[in-house]
This record gives structure tokens, C-alpha cells and sequence, in this order.
């Protein structure tokens, strides 16, 4: 996946050593990958990618799932969080399939690849699990496969007889039990060039899955402006508004994951109607008067850890 990852287990059964555990994730995450990285070209993905459109494509059960939650996101998020926008991640010089050029594409070229984005394209079989276009589309799944791969390594561990873990993909966390000194998970957000004597945020987990979506972390600069890794589906550009980073928690790292990245492309101001709306907890970092500000939905208090109080009298 291109990133790093971290697992730690407190109490493992007497029966498990620590290799065969390290074993377990690396194999979970690497059959991850091998299904539905788009920079291999053997992928489940890649080659449902070059299949013909009407046809359903036989793939595993979980790029099946995968998708569907993708499918699910997409409806639930209006359309914000679409996996079909490959071609415009590409052509924007981000995806797999990009040169890699740091340039802003010509209207001719946009409206092209745009003509060839749309999940309402896509059909999804659990039974036997299959994939099928109705028209000519490609996926690229680099927004949710991520928060998947750690939701694979946290079963494995869980499928082991591990009660207390944290797994942790590229900054996509999953925990369950209890941390090292009896507590909840304590996960830090990444955050942006905070400004002196902002207070690093943490949340308190046990039992959830936390992701985080942003563009300080990839994108590209021209002509005075900053061109994010996110595509907004509705102009088929990189989107562009205040928001620098979204944290999502939720039960499952895929979901986690997906969600993100869909607030990501709604903004702060729709990022967060969304969020009420659903009743998830989400917190946002927003630029603002050339620092940061921090905003957090209703159902994010209960996570958010409070340093102040922790520093007690
Ligand atoms: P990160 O954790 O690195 O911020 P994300 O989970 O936000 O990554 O995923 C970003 C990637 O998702 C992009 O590089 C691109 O491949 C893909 N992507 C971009 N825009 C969208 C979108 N609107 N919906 C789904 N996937 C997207
Ligand atoms: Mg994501």
C-alpha cells in the first residue's frame, strides 16, 4: 500500500508468538493489496478495470465488499465519494495511471475523463461475489482499501485469540480492548502546521476504527494554489475549499475511511450538515484567518480526550 504499519497487541494468548502474529497482518495486508491495488497490474481491480462493460466479472467476497460499502458511501454522501473518479485522479497527476506532472489539465481533457466517471455505473454481487460496468468505467479504491486493510489485520489478530490491539495503516487506525496501561487507545490526529501552543488533539477508542483525510499531505502547487489528491465528482476538480484535514470515527476502518474522504470533497460548512445529519463523530481542522481553527459534531465529544483535564491539579 505504499505506507507503513504498526500492531501493537497487549496480553496475546500463550499460544501466539509474536513472528506468526507479525506473519498474520503481513499476509492479511498483502492479499488486501493484491486485490485492489491499482498500481499492480495482476490486481482483481486492475483487471476489472480492462474488462468489457455488461458482463459481471467474478472477483473475492472482499473487494465485493469493498465496493459495496463504496457503493453505500457514494449514496449516502451524494455522490461526494465516487471510486469510478480515476480518470480524473490521473489526469489531475495523482493516480496510478498518471505521468506525474504537477499541471493543471486543459477543459478538453477534464470534460473527457469526466465523461467516464459515475458509480451509478457500477453493480455489485455478494453471491457469488462479482463486479459489473454498465458502461466504461475503471476504480481506483485508494480512498477506502487503506481503512480495509486494517480492518483485515485487526480480524486476523481478533480471529487469534488478540482481545487488546491497535492496528495502524498509513494513519488509519483500528483498537479494540485496552492499551498497554489499562486504558482506552489513545490515538493523536495528524494535524497540519498547528500554530505554537495549539494543543496536539487525541481521541480515547476501544472498539472503534479512526481514519483521517486531508490534502497537506498530497497535493501539488501552481500558478499560487494548492491542487488536493481529492476529486470533486460534481466539477471533476481537485477540491477546494478551507478544510485541511478530516477525522472520521467510526465501527469499521473501511467505513471510517470512506467517510473521510467523503467529507473531504463536501467541505467544512456541507462536511458538517453531513456529519449532524448522520450523527457521526467527526472533527474537522479548517483554515481560518491564516492559522487553523478546530471543529468537532456533536457525536465527537465523547471521544475527544481532554488534555486538560488529564493534566489534573
Ligand atoms: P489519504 O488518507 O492519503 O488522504 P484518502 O483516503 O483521502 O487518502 O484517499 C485519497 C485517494 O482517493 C486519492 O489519491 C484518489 O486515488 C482517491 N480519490 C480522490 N477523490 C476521490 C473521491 N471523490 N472519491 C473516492 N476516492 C477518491
Ligand atoms: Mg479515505
Amino acid at each position: 500500500m505504499g505506507t507503513v504499519y504498526h500492531v501493537t497487541v497487549v496480553d496475546p494468548p500463550a499460544g501466539l508468538a509474536r513472528e506468526a502474529a507479525a506473519a498474520g497482518v503481513d499476509a492479511a495486508l498483502a492479499e488486501v493489496n493484491a486485490r485492489m491495488s491499482t498500481y499492480r497490474a495482476d490486481s482483481e481491480v486492475s483487471r476489472f478495470n480492462r474488462a468489457a462493460p455488461g458482463e459481471w466479472f467474478a472477483v473475492s467476497a472482499d473487494t465485493a465488499d469493498v465496493v459495496a460499502t463504496a457503493l453505500e458511501v457514494h449514496a449516502r454522501s451524494g455522490g461526494a465519494f465516487d471510486i469510478t473518479v480515476g480518470p480524473l485522479v490521473d489526469l489531475w497527476g495523482f493516480g496510478a495511471g498518471s505521468k506525474g506532472e504537477d499541471r493543471v489539465p486543459a477543459e478538453a481533457e477534464i470534460a473527457a475523463a469526466a465523461a467516464r466517471v459515475g458509480s451509478g455505473a457500477l453493480r455489485v454481487r455478494a453471491d457469488p461475489p462479482a463486479l459489473r460496468k454498465e458502461a466504461e468505467r475503471e476504480i481506483d479504491l485508494s480512498a477506502i482499501a487503506k481503512g480495509y486493510g486494517v480492518d483485515r489485520a485487526a480480524l486476523w489478530l481478533e480471529g487469534n485469540g488478540v482481545a487488546n490491539y491497535m492496528v495502524e495503516v498509513g494513519g488509519e487506525v483500528r483498537t479494540a480492548g485496552r492499551n498497554p496501561q489499562g486504558s482506552k487507545w489513545r490515538i493523536g490526529i495528524e494535524a497540519p502546521e498547528l500554530q505554537q501552543g495549539h494543543a496536539i488533539t487525541a481521541v480515547a477508542l476501544s472498539g472503534e476504527s479512526v481514519a483521517t483525510s486531508g490534502d497537506y499531505r498530497n497535493y501539488f502547487e501552481s500558478g499560487g494554489r494548492r491542487y488536493s489528491h481529492t476529486i470533486d465528482p460534481a466539477t471533476a476538480r481537485p477540491v477546494d475549499h478551507a478544510l485541511a484535514s478530516v477525522t472520521v470515527v467510526a465501527a469499521d476502518c473501511k467505513t471510517a475511511d470512506a467517510l473521510a474522504t467523503a467529507i473531504d470533497v463536501l467541505g467544512p460548512e456541507r462536511g458538517m450538515a453531513f456529519a449532524e445529519r448522520e450523527k457521526l463523530p467527526v472533527y474537522l481542522i479548517v483554515r481560518a484567518g491564516g492559522g487553523f481553527e478546530s471543529r468537532s459534531s456533536t457525536a465527537f465529544a465523547p471521544y475527544l480526550v481532554d488534555r486538560d483535564a488529564e493534566a489534573g491539579p
